[in-house]
């Protein structure tokens, strides 16, 4: 079963997708990741981020894994072509260059070839933009999972204090995920819409034990 997970940044997608696998006992896949290792790379390249060859080269040379702890649908390393980027991947700089790189179809086709790739066969809960519309069009349950800007604002925050990387100063990370949103919404290439037959889930005024219990009550019916 793939249960799909899409919407914009601070949503709350990755603690609802974690805590959603780990009470199906499913695994996990955070495709946001991914674009993060492959920012990461290309930086790391000193890579044209606008350059649309020079940065889908890098997507079809270099795979990305995740590394697992026993038991555990959170990944405890992410890779890419061996390195460790684990927290490199969740700095102020990775999501200021990002959207750009996940614009590029390019880099989407090698993306998109590789997430399959991982969830096929298995019991995977993804997040993402494009999970329910282009990567698992069939999937099983499909949630568009949003909030409002200030909401999302501070629940990136206190994540990034929590991990210890990334900016919190609030104005920064609200400015950065409204424009993040519009690069994300308005790309030609599988931009961030809902699926007609998702179920749209407002976590504003929710707990995130709601927002839990209401997607695995979509997957037991
Ligand atoms: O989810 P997260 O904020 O880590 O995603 C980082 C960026 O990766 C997004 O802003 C978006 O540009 C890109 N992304 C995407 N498609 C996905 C997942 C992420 O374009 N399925």
């Amino acid at each position: 079963m793939i249960i799909a997970i899409d919407g914009p940044s601070g949503a709350g997608k990755s603690t609802v997708a974690t805590a959603v696998a780990r009470r199906l006992g499913f695994h996990c896949l955070d495709t946001g990741a991914m674009y993060r290792s492959i920012a990461w790379k290309a930086i790391q390249q000193g890579a044209d981020l606008a350059d649309e060859a020079a940065v889908g080269a890098i997507a079809q040379t270099f795979d990305i894994a995740f590394e697992h702890e026993e038991g555990d649908p959170r990944p405890s390393r992410v890779l890419i072509g061996g390195d460790d980027v684990t927290a490199a991947i969740r700095t102020a700089e990775i999501d200021r260059s990002v959207s750009v790189v996940s614009a590029h179809p390019s880099v989407r086709a090698a993306l998109v070839e590789q997430q399959r790739r991982i969830a096929e066969g298995g019991d995977y809960v993804i997040e993402g933009r494009d999970i329910g519309t282009v990567v698992c069009p069939n999937a099983e349950v499909k949630v568009f999972l949003t909030a409002t800007n200030e909401a999302r604002a501070r629940r990136r925050v206190a994540q990034n204090a929590e991990r210890g990387v990334g900016s919190v100063d609030f104005e920064e990370v609200l400015a950065d995920i409204i424009r993040r949103d519009e690069l994300d919404s308005s790309r030609a290439t599988a931009p961030l819409v809902q699926a007609d037959d998702a179920v749209l889930v407002d976590s504003s005024d929710k707990t995130i034990n709601e927002v839990i219990d209401a997607i695995c009550a979509m997957a037991d019916a």
